[in-house]
């Protein structure tokens, strides 16, 4: 990003948009806050935004669209077969993403869903930097297995390493060898990868792991959900890139994929989602699929309006002042936050702050779900919504038994162009409390356990009556305020 410097030498991001359309929020008091949690089971997905102050579950479909994307939806050409707005879509993602095939489908985790029923089979094993919770359980539903294979300081909580998704290449190359080609349908690389923080690979282990690709003949498939924050983040951070376009970053990365899938709720700020290839025997297998699962090629279950939103916002995507946003606003959460000695994931990714429960809850055992705890202790005294990610957000493995997440995450996900400034400072003040109060936190336990993806919908309850003793400590500081 152009840095636009303060004469009073303050460093704080700045908003290179006006906000024209908004919604009022609600701050309700922290009795209230106790009885959501209880009436969601303490599970922050089960909230209902009645209740939630700043939400920052997620970036799903929560980025804020332009005004050309909403403009764009008038003109949508409502028709089920040879829509239009679907070929204004297609060239899109041509000159975007520079594939000339493209597949539409109602969300990332649909194609997914394609991806896995085409080429997974009993046995499959697919190599990936890291996983993500859908991709996970689309690929063991259809009897595959996964590695993951990041290099050790992915794992490394307080880092200042650039490339933290990058894939080990040496481990890859002998997991090949170990588990024969025959058996990998493909290389999954996923960009700025979402579960370890949104960490960016480089383009240059993009290019080492395409380079195994080819001597092993196995496809590489990019999950580009998060596509445009990773490019932002090559740009700042790989030499060779410095002075590129977003264009030609974003172009380099997916000329190396074999096939791109992405989520259109991330990637293009609007909802629905894709799957793209320039390889004409790779769409012929997938393309059966759509009509199958998703609705005929030219919508994909995706409202036309959406698909018109989802054109343009492909088209922002190239735009630095608006993909620039977000990073740069989570930049400064992160690092004012760790100045108030709060235990970060560190360096500052993409898609939001990530809070390392594992330390600021390390008196709560892992089996009693200390980021779940934490999340919920941090709505109770703010009304922030945060989402869990650590053990909660781990499926059970094929015994049954409990896994134990690598790290115990606590993400307040920022969402482009919705928040300003001052609420972000409200985000600090509030987490700093909670971090100086941090043993008042207990632990969790669940109560109902969904038997797949259980985080969306499982109900925890606290151990102890923790909440009221927190309620009374936020009394005592803040007196009446909500
Ligand atoms: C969100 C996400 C998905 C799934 O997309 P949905 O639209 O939520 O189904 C897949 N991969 C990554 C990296 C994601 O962030």
């Amino acid at each position: 990003m152009q840095e636009i410097k303060f004469y009073s030498g303050e460093e704080i991001p700045l908003e290179l948009h006006k906000v024209r359309v908004v919604q009022k929020l609600h701050l309700v008091p922290i009795e209230r806050r106790l009885e959501a949690l209880q009436e969601g089971g303490f599970n922050t997905f089960r909230l209902n935004t009645k209740d939630v102050f700043l939400d920052m579950l997620t970036d799903s479909g929560t980025n804020a669209m332009s005004d050309n994307q909403m403009a764009a939806m008038m003109q949508a050409d409502d028709a089920y077969a040879g829509s239009q707005s679907f070929y204004r879509l297609q060239k899109a993602v041509e000159e975007v993403l520079g594939k000339k095939y493209y597949l539409p489908v109602h969300q990332g985790r649909a194609a997914e869903n394609i991806l896995s029923k085409a080429y997974i089979k009993q046995g499959s094993l697919v190599p990936m930097n890291y996983h993500f919770t859908t991709t996970l359980a689309h690929i063991t539903e259809c009897g595959g297995r996964i590695v993951e294979l990041l290099y050790d300081e992915g794992y490394v909580m307080n880092s200042d390493h650039p490339f933290k998704g990058n894939m080990n290449i040496e481990k890859l190359e002998e997991n090949i060898k170990r588990h024969g080609a025959k058996n990998i349908p493909f290389i999954r690389m996923e960009a700025s990868t979402n579960l370890i923080g949104g960490q960016p690979f480089s383009i240059q282990n993009l290019r080492d792991v395409r380079a195994i690709a080819d001597k092993y003949n196995i496809r590489l498939v990019l999950d580009a959900s998060l596509l445009g924050e990773n490019a932002y983040l090559v740009k700042l951070r790989e030499k060779e890139f410095n002075d590129s376009s977003m264009e030609t970053i974003i172009k380099t990365m997916t000329d190396m994929a074999d096939i791109v899938y992405f989520s259109a709720r991330k990637l293009s700020s609007s909802r629905g989602g894709g799957i793209c290839t320039n390889n004409e025997a790779i769409y012929k297998e997938l393309e059966a699929l759509v009509p199958l699962y998703e609705g005929f090629l030219t919508y994909g279950g995706i409202s036309v309006r959406e698909i018109e939103s989802m054109a343009v916002g492909l088209y922002e995507t190239l735009d630095e002042t608006m993909i620039c946003q977000s990073p740069e606003f989570i930049r400064y959460l992160v690092n004012e936050l760790d100045k108030n000695g709060v235990p970060m994931l560190k360096p500052a990714g993409v898609l939001g702050a990530h809070l390392d429960a594992m330390d600021i809850c390390s008196h709560i055992p892992q089996t009693q779900y200390p980021a779940g705890a934490l999340a919920a202790a941090l709505f109770l005294i703010s009304g922030i919504r945060g989402m869990e990610r650590g053990s909660v957000s781990n499926q059970r493995d094929e015994y049954g038994n409990e896994t134990y997440a690598d790290m115990e995450l606590v993400r307040l996900a920022v969402p482009r162009r919705v928040f300003t400034l001052s609420q972000i400072k409200y985000v600090i003040d509030r987490v700093s409390w909670l971090n100086q109060n941090r043993t008042l936190i207990g632990g969790l336990k669940f109560v109902y356990e969904p038997p797949v993806l259980r985080f969306f919908m499982g109900g925890l309850e606290p151990v102890d009556d923790w909440p009221q003793k927190l309620i009374a400590k936020f009394k005592e500081d803040f007196g009446e305020s909500l």
